[in-house]
């Protein structure tokens, strides 16, 4: 095993590609996308063909490597841009109750265009190891905030799907369901598709976002291979978890209605709340499984 050409004790992990030296970590300089020679200022290139070999790949890495447990996961909403943006929005929640009638719809619209594009952001810094909300999108850029709207939809035709063509092929009439649950093949089939569509909506959700491409959630046959593949039973996972968090926050909300005022903007800023966090999951788990699912989403 090669030893770092300065520091004798330390192994090497590195190798200069001008004077071919090898070198341990402390003889190699970052740089915004490169590592160098300390000794000659070539380029170093890992020895590991795992290795992280840039200097974004590194702090990637370095990120992951960090304990991250569900404390951490919980208060995501809060750090960064978070320390504001869940307090302003219980102010325009109350607000647009208050004022009421144009004012509040007015209040509801902006909050409809800039939550989509917030959530993929969310999701696309998270993958890349970030553990701090990012900043609102500019509601100024409507063509941007529309787009991400469209984004959004794709990715909730993808996870709604199944259940359309569940319902559509046994023939199942969806509303007697929901005034009466009957017993039986109708409510398992269409349970297990609401189920497959929410495996297929994550990855719809976090490829969509990781990879900055709105069509790449409806690749299908991408999420299928994702979802049987070494990201599967965690992708499942977070499912199951991002869905237990969204039903909490409606039931807390539901529970919280009769509130005057402060009922909806409690509402509106526990159902955000769920939101920000199972975006976050999400990115964590493209994080996570970076190796399997970059490779698989990029071409
Ligand atoms: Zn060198
Ligand atoms: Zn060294």
């Amino acid at each position: 095993m090669p030893v770092c050409a300065t520091h004798a004790e330390r192994r090497a992990e590195y190798r200069c590609a001008g004077c071919r030296a090898f070198l341990c970590a402390e003889c190699i300089e970052e740089g915004h996308r490169l590592f160098f020679c300390r000794r000659c200022r070539e380029q170093a290139l890992p020895l590991a063909a795992d290795a992280p070999a840039t200097a974004p790949e590194l702090a990637r890495a370095r990120r992951l490597g960090r304990r991250y447990g569900s404390r951490e996961v919980f208060l995501y909403p809060f750090r960064g841009f978070g320390g504001y943006t869940l307090p302003a929005l219980a102010l325009v929640l109350a607000a647009g109750e208050l004022f009421g009638g144009a004012a509040g719809l007015a209040l509801d619209a902006l909050l409809v265009l800039i939550l989509p594009g917030l959530l993929f952001e969310i999701a696309r810094t998270s993958a890349e190891g970030d553990d701090q909300l990012p900043d609102w999108p500019d509601a100024s850029q409507a063509f941007e905030r529309f787009a991400e709207i469209g984004r959004g939809l794709l990715v909730c035709a993808v996870a709604l799907t199944p259940a359309w063509l569940a319902l559509r092929a046994t023939g199942c009439d969806l509303e007697p369901y929901l005034r009466t649950l009957p017993e039986g093949a109708c409510v398992a089939t269409l349970f297990g598709a609401l189920a497959m569509g929410l495996l297929l909506g994550v990855f719809a959700f976090g490829a969509a976002s990781a990879h900055g491409s709105a069509w790449l959630a409806l690749r299908v046959d991408l999420h299928l291979e994702a979802l049987f593949g070494p990201a599967g039973r965690d992708g499942a996972a977070t499912a199951l978890l991002v869905a237990a968090l969204v039903a909490g926050a409606r039931l807390a909300a539901a529970a919280l209605g009769f509130l005057p005022l402060l009922g909806a903007a409690a509402a509106g800023v526990l159902t955000t709340y769920a939101l920000f966090v199972g975006a976050h999951l999400v990115g964590r788990l493209f994080l996570r499984h970076a190796r399997t699912l970059d490779p698989l989403y990029r071409d």
